[in-house]
């Protein structure tokens, strides 16, 4: 038999969090080393326990869960989404234009495949999370990249955005707060991508999945509250808020003028349709879920472990020559870039499995993020407080005399 190839389609797919460096790594744990798995945003693994408030919501409604729901989502799910969104200004959102599907992932696969076309053209940021690179890629659309300024906090750059529309632009994503970069984005900032939008006639995406996950005061703001009169469509999850990633629990909301997309609508619920519905189970926790906003809260406020693992990290992170970075205000990652000058780093993914190698330290690349300089790599901060500075210390160690 002749050898088996897979398919052309699927040749520029690329997950470097689960990459090349990280099959490295579980070659060594196979082996016996522990490996301090920076590589995933995946809370329970460190620790982050089941919230009781969601406990107790799956154990009550177990016999709920057996059968196949509505192709949308159960309708006490989607009535919680939708007064969880429509407080966060979502307009003239109903339960019907809401979608829950196993994680924002599985959404974000059906949202691209039901609204791109070949060669339609996409606005991604730059650095990226892979899963939307990997979805319009596999809808037959182009990701375009536009630039999120690291000396502006890594906001999205909306000249660059601007001049990077073409007539085959169809849609900006949005990711807020962001992951690799840990930013949260300012009104103003996304007033300036909605009024873009408005002016080229785009669709207006928002990975929102981090959006109760944000420290030092900052406000979170919807990009879709912004936008009344565009299609936009709203991403978020109980994943990263309620540390219940396996679950696979994410929902996606159509507001603003969905009027205008009702035929992309209709498409969804062909996907929707084909994969019956998503998994009951976790869909009885959502309003439980959505009730409970403590959980969230207690993480990210100073003495919650998410505040005080940044700062942990931070303080040592700084004093570490060489290396500059942007605190995170959300999520659980921050950004840091190597210099240029004393580590002359021109294979990122190199340096990353060089540090696997010598401190048992798992890293994304910045490449692994569509990063265009081997510069930059990703920290997640979910370790505890003591662990992650250990971390630091080991990475300074590491990066003391290192260069390519
Ligand atoms: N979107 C972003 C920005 C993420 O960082 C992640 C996971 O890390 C996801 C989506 C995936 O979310 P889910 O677990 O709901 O599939």
């Amino acid at each position: 038999m002749e050898e088996i190839l897979r398919s052309e389609r699927i040749a520029s797919v690329r997950s470097d969090i689960r990459g090349a460096v990280y099959q490295e790594a579980l070659k060594m744990m196979a082996s016996g080393i522990e490996v301090l798995r920076l590589n995933t945003g995946n809370p329970p693994a460190f620790g982050f326990g089941m919230p009781e408030s969601i406990r107790r919501a799956l154990l009550e409604n177990l016999d709920q869960t057996v059968a196949y729901c509505d192709l949308k989502g159960m309708p006490a799910a989607r009535k919680a989404v939708c007064a969880y969104e429509t407080k966060k200004g979502l307009p003239n959102l109903s339960p019907d234009h809401i979608f829950i599907g196993n994680g924002v992932s599985e959404l974000a696969g059906m949202l691209c495949t039901a609204l791109f076309c070949a060669g339609d053209e996409v606005l991604l940021p730059c650095p990226n999370y892979s899963l939307w690179s990997n979805c319009v890629i596999l809808a037959d659309a182009k990701p375009v990249y536009y630039r999120c300024d690291e000396s502006a906090g890594w906001y999205p750059d909306p000249d660059d955005m601007r001049a990077k529309i073409t007539p085959r632009t169809k849609a900006i994503l949005v990711i807020n707060p962001n992951n690799p970069t840990g930013a949260v984005y300012p009104k103003e900032v996304l007033e300036k991508i909605v009024a873009l939008a408005r002016e080229y006639g785009l669709i207006l995406i928002s990975d929102e999945i981090y959006d109760r996950l944000v420290m030092d005061g900052k406000e979170h703001v919807s990009t879709a509250s912004l936008a009344p009169d565009l299609f936009c469509v709203t991403l978020n999850g109980l994943s990263k808020s309620h540390s219940v990633c396996g679950f696979r629990c994410g929902w996606m909301c159509f507001s603003g003028a969905v009027e205008k997309g009702e035929d992309v609508l209709d498409g969804v619920v062909q996907l929707a349709a084909m994969r019956l519905c998503s998994n009951a189970l976790t869909q009885v926790v959502i309003p439980a879920a959505l009730a409970d906003e403590e959980t969230p809260r207690a993480m990210v406020v100073p003495v919650g472990r998410l505040y005080e693992q940044r700062e942990a990290a931070a303080s040592v992170l700084k004093k570490i020559d060489g290396v500059d970075f942007v605190k995170n205000s959300g999520a659980f990652y921050m950004f840091p870039r190597l210099s240029k000058e004393k580590f002359h780093i021109a294979d990122d993914r190199r340096f990353a499995r060089d540090l696997l190698l010598a401190k048992h330290i798992l890293v994304v690349p910045g490449s692994g993020f569509d990063y265009p300089e081997p510069d930059h790599f990703r920290l997640v901060l979910l370790p505890e407080a003591s662990v992650l500075k250990k971390a630091m210390e080991d990475l300074g160690d590491f990066l003391d005399g290192y260069h390519q």
